[in-house]
């Protein structure tokens, strides 16, 4: 049976409800509005399934090397890849899934809310629901075992989900391998609490008003090099735009405040992982060619020869270049380290839970002069079409600056 001594343990994947064959856990939010299990003991037969499926009690910190291969791709479709997080190769993905008559599965908005849930879709119009990623952690459900009944039928199913997602859905599965499940999974650096979303977006209804018809934690509103927290309104008048350097919710998660207490030890940081495929961004684009702009591409890392029969099947629809593995995952700190937690995590959540949420995000996130400033230049730099060369000359200088430093 699940007992956690520590909230570190788990990472909320819901793999162990999801196996239970009594129904006796149920998973409940904390203070911090994370879900854990609770297990209601007299119900309990003891049968050890959950602690058999559970991703972090069987996670092994060998990283076990196997064949791989890199690439770099962007979605031809333009509004495709604007609307996506990078380069769009999740909907590439998904969309070759679906045209098999298969079944996608990823995190989107719970319909008419904020709420962000794993969910399935098997239509290729309606997979702009998973586009652009939700800096939240999403709500799993009953999803593995949905998973389960269409690879039952016979179906194809692409998974998609953070590495402690697929690694709960392949412990679910208990090590059964099925030929037309497609697992994918992002590198992660962590996910914020659905609490804090829920207090941040209060506070933004009190300060702009009107009628949020969507929200977008990547959107590339200013570009894929300045992307925003943007919120549409129903009255575009008030449409918002502001990037990591002004955005509250977005302070808080590249701050290390808001993550899930998993995610500063997480089990799931490597490079050779259960997946087929695994996606994340590429923002230096020019360090590996000149042939593609900086519009937005996604790295994608070939972890099975089934994940190179994908990437084969949606050629027709992308732009690729092969990149050896090796360069393609150098340097990329979030594939193999957590993030330190904030000392201040504590109090920030204290704060959260007691104070109204539009004094509870001045506090925390000023709007000093400083930050005023920053955001200032970036537009500038935007509008002046040059900050993608700013950044890089400020990323350079700031490395050399390091390097002196050591
Ligand atoms: C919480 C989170 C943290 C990330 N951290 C990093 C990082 O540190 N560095 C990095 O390079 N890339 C990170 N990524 C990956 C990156 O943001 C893009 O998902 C990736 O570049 C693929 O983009 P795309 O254009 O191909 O796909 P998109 O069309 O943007 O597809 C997004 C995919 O992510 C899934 N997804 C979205 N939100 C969630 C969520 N809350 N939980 C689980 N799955 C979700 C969707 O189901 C879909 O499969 C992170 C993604 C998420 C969701
Ligand atoms: S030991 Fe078996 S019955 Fe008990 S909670 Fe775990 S899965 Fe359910
Ligand atoms: S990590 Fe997943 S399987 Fe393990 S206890 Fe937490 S929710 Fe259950
Ligand atoms: S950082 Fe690790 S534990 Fe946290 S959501 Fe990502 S994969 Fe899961």
């Amino acid at each position: 049976m699940i007992e956690l001594q520590d909230k570190k343990e788990c990472c909320g994947c819901s793999a162990c409800a999801n196996v239970c064959p009594k129904q006796c856990i149920t998973m409940e939010e904390d203070q911090e509005g994370f879900l854990y299990p609770h297990v209601d003991k007299k119900a309990c037969v003891d049968c050890g399934l959950c602690e058999k499926v559970c991703p972090i009690i069987n996670a092994t910190s060998k990283d076990s090397p196997h064949e791989q291969a890199g690439y770099l791709l962007q979605h031809k479709n333009e509004r495709i890849r604007k609307e996506s997080t990078s380069g769009g190769a999740f909907t590439a993905i998904a969309t070759w899934v679906i045209l098999q008559g298969g079944i996608v599965f990823g995190a989107g908005y719970r319909n008419g809310t904020f709420i962000v849930e794993h969910q399935a879709v098997d239509k290729v119009e309606s997979l702009s629901v998973f586009r652009n990623s939700k800096y939240v952690q999403s709500v799993m459900g009953d999803t593995y075992k949905q998973v389960l009944e269409h690879l039952k039928q016979g179906r194809w199913v692409c998974f998609s989900g953070t590495p402690c997602q697929t690694e709960g859905l392949k412990g679910f599965l208990r090590g059964k391998e099925y030929e037309k499940l497609i697992v994918v999974d992002v590198v992660c650096r962590g996910v914020p609490s659905p609490s804090v979303l829920v207090r941040y977006i209060e506070a933004q209804k009190a300060c702009i008003g009107g009628h949020f018809e969507n929200i977008l934690f990547r959107d590339k509103y200013y570009g894929y090099h300045y992307s925003s927290f943007s919120i549409y309104n129903k009255d575009k008048k008030k449409d918002y735009h502001k990037g990591v350097d002004s955005n509250a919710y977005l302070r808080a998660f590249f701050d290390n405040l808001s993550d899930r207490p998993s995610c500063y030890d997480c089990r799931f940081k490597k490079r050779y992982r259960q997946s087929d495929l695994t996606i994340w961004d590429c923002f230096p684009i020019e360090q590996f060619t000149k042939e593609m702009d900086g519009k937005g591409t996604t790295r994608v890392l070939v972890q099975s020869s089934k994940g190179q029969m994908i990437m084969e099947q949606i050629a027709k629809d992308v732009r690729v270049i092969s990149v050896h593995p090796d360069k393609l995952v150098e340097g990329v700190r979030e594939m193999f380290h957590s993030v330190p937690m904030n000392p201040k995590r504590e109090l920030f959540f204290k704060d959260c839970n007691q104070m109204e949420p539009v004094a509870f995000f001045r506090k925390w996130f000023p709007l000093t002069l400083k930050v005023r400033l920053n955001s200032y230049v970036r537009l500038m730099c935007h509008n002046l079409g040059i900050y993608t060369f700013a950044k890089r000359l400020f990323m350079k200088f700031y490395i050399r600056k390091d390097e002196r430093v050591k």
